[in-house]
């Protein structure tokens, strides 16, 4: 259930941009690594539009393009070509933007998301790609984003490929916008066609949002930008939800425009009227040949498409046999999939190993906020670590602490066995024995009662089993607990 209510119907469409994860730029052969760069050192000729200079397309971006199509059950186009998108602004040395318009590299495509009502899928018009425009920065003193004297601008991002994913207006509340884009995230980083970082601009979204009128009429469409996170995308369209129905409540009319989310304010404020189409004036890019892609390079990219997220889940619970939250979790990140399944592969029983990754070892990372690639627990040494819990050489309170030492400190399982005392002070067989037969006798009430058949709801007995795990510092089995004491009380 979405947090806001609409009176109306809510229509939202969405256009995602990716910076796709090429090294060089889509037209020149200019670094794309510009995050931290002396502004205006990767470029050139080319990406500055200096007259006389022709731009030659990246073959790698033209495959990820087609890659995320194919991800998206899109139809890769035999033919596709580029126009120019003529704007003027100075973050576009050019004047115009390289972008595919008429033609783009795949159409009609889907991807299903977890949708208010169960399983739900969004259509997706196109996916085209475009060069991204270069930055203009705001020198405030105190961070602010206006109010600055003068602006810089930098043309290192100028040129950079992307993939813009342009949805039909299938979602209808800000929570499925939210999960559609997590969804889309989630599928250009299986593929590595982009690291879908949205903090650093990877992933910008831009969304449209109407209201239906009474008659079932779509209403007018507003276009929002500027949301930094997928909290913000939901935040921006909650907001504009109530805007919206706010003004045409009280008899106001709603203006086609593009409108800023402010994050700090919780505000999504007017910006410019919306252009139309006609105000780019569009016209083909006669500076570059049409992309050709023959059906067999096509099949070549189905080809050698990795799995896909939901073959991975599909895999994982018809292999493993998990649970669909154990699942969702395991595989959100393909990273954090492959290092459980080389737990699985090394010896751990599988639903075992999905508790510790999904519990311990995202406690861990979260903890110390790194990530799973460089985690210092390797697969083996968690799988013998499992194993050694499943067989009940040690408690999982031991095992939580070994595993601590292992990612921290960096030990191997058997120093950090040794560290962690567990091998040396494990209570079992006699000395487990002793400590029960001691919190018997100093619970002789307790015990009485439980002897005499009147805890008939068991709840001195747990009682006493909670007592005994206490005493042994959780260096006793609870399995083993509850069998000695049974014992030991004659049960
Ligand atoms: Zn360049």
């Amino acid at each position: 259930m979405s947090s806001v209510e609409s009176e109306r119907p809510i229509v939202i469409g969405l256009e995602v941009h990716l910076q796709l994860n090429t090294s060089t730029k889509l037209f020149c052969p200019c670094s794309t690594d510009y995050i931290g760069r002396t502004p205006n050192t990767n470029i050139c000729p080319i990406c500055l539009a200096v007259p006389g200079t022709l731009p030659i397309i990246n073959d790698r971006a033209v495959a990820l393009g087609a890659r995320m199509g194919i991800g998206l059950h899109c139809a890769i186009q035999n033919y596709s070509n580029f126009h120019r998108k003529n704007y003027f602004y100075p973050d576009l040395p050019k004047a115009y933007q390289i972008t595919q318009y008429e033609l783009p590299i795949a159409v009609r495509g889907y991807i299903d998301i977890e949708g208010e009502g169960g399983l739900k899928r969004i259509r997706v018009h196109h996916v085209h790609l475009e060069e991204d425009a270069g930055k203009l920065v705001h020198p405030t003193t105190d961070g602010r984003l206006t109010g600055a004297a003068y602006s810089l601008v930098d043309y290192n991002r100028g040129g950079v490929p992307l993939s813009e994913v342009v949805s039909e207006p299938d979602m209808s509340s800000p929570a499925e916008a939210k999960e559609y884009v997590s969804r889309l995230r989630q599928l250009a980083r299986y593929l590595d066609v982009s690291d879908g970082e949205m903090e650093s601009g990877s992933l910008r979204v831009d969304a449209n949002i109407s209201l239906s009128n009474a008659d079932g009429s779509l209403g007018t469409r507003v276009e929002i930008k500027n949301m930094n996170s997928l909290k913000s995308i939901e935040r921006a369209l909650e907001y504009e939800i109530v805007r919206q129905n706010k003004t045409l409540g009280s008899g106001g009319r709603i203006v086609q425009e593009t409108r800023l989310w402010d994050d700090s304010e919780g505000v999504t404020r007017s910006m410019r009227n919306k252009e139309t189409a006609s105000d780019y004036r569009y016209y083909p890019e006669m500076d570059l040949a049409p992309i050709v892609l023959t059906d067999e390079e096509i099949e070549r990219f189905e080809k050698n498409m990795p799995e896909l997220p939901w073959e991975k889940r599909d895999r994982f619970s018809r292999e493993f046999g998990l649970s669909k939250d154990e699942v969702t979790i395991l595989t959100e990140q393909k990273e954090l999939a492959a290092y459980y399944e080389s737990v699985v592969n090394a010896g751990a029983p599988s639903g075992r190993a999905a508790n510790w990754v999904r519990m311990e070892v995202l406690r861990v990372l979260n903890e110390t906020g790194g990530s799973i690639t460089d985690f210092g627990v390797s697969p083996a040494a968690l799988a013998g670590l499992v194993r050694k819990i499943e067989n009940k050489e040690l408690s999982s309170t031991v095992g939580k602490d070994i595993l601590d030492l292992m990612a921290r400190e960096g030990c191997s399982l058997e120093d950090a066995i040794e560290c962690s005392g567990a091998a040396a002070s494990r209570l079992t067989g006699d000395s487990l024995r002793a400590l029960i037969s001691s919190v018997v006798e100093a619970n002789a009430d307790v015990t009485g009662i439980i002897k005499s058949g009147q805890d008939k709801k068991g709840g001195k007995m747990k009682f006493l089993h909670g007592l005994v795990m206490k005493e042994s510092r959780g260096q006793a089995d609870p399995k083993e607990v509850s069998e000695v004491l049974s014992k030991e009380l004659g049960l």
